[in-house]
């Protein structure tokens, strides 16, 4: 078979693998290309295969980075089927409607161009078809078998076996280790060829068997100093991480009592769609589901899905936690916020996840002391402070590790999915340690299995 990388080559967003076997042409994920706006110019180039031979598209997960674009392909007349997990199909039902959203409103607010509109994005729900075991599914003449990645909920990586025995396996995101709620990511497979993602290629994550501890002192000093402790998350997978954590601490009377207040429509919505599929949890989130528990409700949490509800955060007393989003502080009610009490110095900002360059959140992380937040200057007073280990990719250590889970290491392997100097430096680690050939391939670049 033939692999040709449209994404994620040198580069973190935008992943699209396009794959041709004798008979079968497939895209493993259909990613959107990502830098501060969703606008970014490189998402309205054509895709670089004729959209109307594609057989299917088979999906890892539902972060937009990876199924951002499905819409465009439909848009131009894509009607294969697309393979993806049950929560998969669900959050990406969920991601492209919002996305759509913030598209319809960029178009209304200053003319940015659309990329698809949400009849697009029903087009793509109507092709979903779900995958809920790892038994392979047959496309033409190939093989496909989902594996769990332990990245998000619902994550996988794939293994596909063309006609002719040639193997590759596309890793997806690769998840971190002993994360709350998740399983851990299955052994890596047979295989000749191996796609791997390289997001933290070059990095070592803090410690995780602090982050509970870190996080609660956090808590407790803002409960102290009387102050409001905003959490910008992603509403996918870290909010819930957070919550099942806050969970634990109120019920099990860890911290003292305070109002958190969960500020994201979308997180809400997403927490109900993993209630959905118990069966993604891991043991210890089963357990509690088991003695009646609900990971997601405990005393003094308060979900506010309309604007209205959200204001009323405003009026509450001191001290309270908020957790809202975007996780980058680049869009979403975290900026109303951060407006009222960045210029207070008994608050705190705890973030809890990756700050891409051009970001307000990566200004604050790097200690930028004036800020315009929502055509407001600001003076920045609140603490800002954060917790690495709540990453939800795996670090340098953990992708050479899983690697070494497979019963026979494979031949070659690719680096993807990471900055240049990531990527370089997982490739040279996996050539010192296991003397494996290892690359970082360009866009556009076509790999022969
Ligand atoms: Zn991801």
């Amino acid at each position: 078979m033939l692999v040709t990388l449209f994404g994620a080559a040198r580069e973190v967003t935008g992943s699209c693998y396009y794959l041709e076997s004798n008979k079968t042409r497939i895209l493993v994920d259909c990613g959107l290309f990502q830098g501060t706006t969703l606008a970014h110019s490189k998402n309205f180039e054509p895709f670089g295969f004729d959209v109307s031979k594609l057989d299917a598209v088979v999906v890892t997960h539902a972060h937009l980075d990876h199924v951002g674009r499905l819409p465009v392909l439909v848009k131009n007349g894509f009607k294969g089927r697309i393979f993806l997990t049950p929560p998969t199909a669900k959050l990406t039902q969920l991601v492209l409607e919002d996305a759509a959203e913030i598209m319809d409103e960029e178009f209304q607010r200053s003319y940015t161009p659309k990329l698809y509109s949400n009849e697009d994005v029903a087009g793509v729900v109507s092709l979903f078809k779900t995958i809920d075991d790892n038994s392979p599914i047959k496309i033409k003449d190939l093989k496909v078998t989902y594996h769990n990645a332990g990245h998000i909920f619902g994550s996988s990586f794939l293994s596909i076996e063309a006609g002719d025995g040639s193997r590759a396996v596309f890793s997806g995101d690769l998840g971190n280790v002993n994360t709350p709620l998740l399983q851990p990511k299955d052994a890596l497979t047979m295989t000749d060829t191996l796609f791997i993602e390289s997001t933290y290629g070059n990095r070592i994550h803090e410690n995780e068997s602090t982050r509970a501890e870190l996080l609660k002192k956090t808590i407790v000093e803002t409960i102290n100093k009387k102050g409001v402790l905003m959490i910008p998350s992603f509403a996918i997978e870290r909010t819930q991480e957070i919550l099942f954590e806050l969970n634990h601490f109120v019920e099990n009377k860890l911290m003292p009592p305070v109002d958190i207040y969960l500020d994201s429509p979308m997180a809400i919505k997403a927490s109900a769609i993993f209630d959905q599929f118990p069966k993604y949890y891991n043991r210890e989130a089963l357990r509690l589901i088991a003695a009646g528990d609900k990971l997601f409700e405990f005393p003094g949490l308060k979900e506010t899905l309309s604007r209205e509800d959200s204001k009323t955060i405003n009026q509450a007393p001191r001290p309270k936690v908020i957790i809202a989003g975007s996780g980058m502080m680049n869009g979403g009610r975290i900026l109303h916020h951060l407006v009222r009490y960045l210029g207070d110095k008994n608050s705190t900002v705890l973030i809890i996840g990756y700050q891409a360059e051009g970001t307000l959140g990566r200004r604050l992380y790097t200690g930028e002391k004036h800020v315009t937040v929502l055509s407001e200057r600001i003076d920045v007073k609140a603490k800002i402070t954060s917790i690495g280990a709540y990453s939800a990719h795996a670090d340098q250590r953990m992708l050479l590790d899983w690697i070494k889970t497979a019963t026979k290491l494979p031949k070659k392997i690719y680096c993807t999915h990471g900055e240049e100097a990531a990527s370089a430096a997982l490739a040279t680690r996996i050539k010192d340690e296991m003397e494996v050939t290892a690359d970082v391939p360009r866009f556009g670049e076509t790999i022969e299995i």
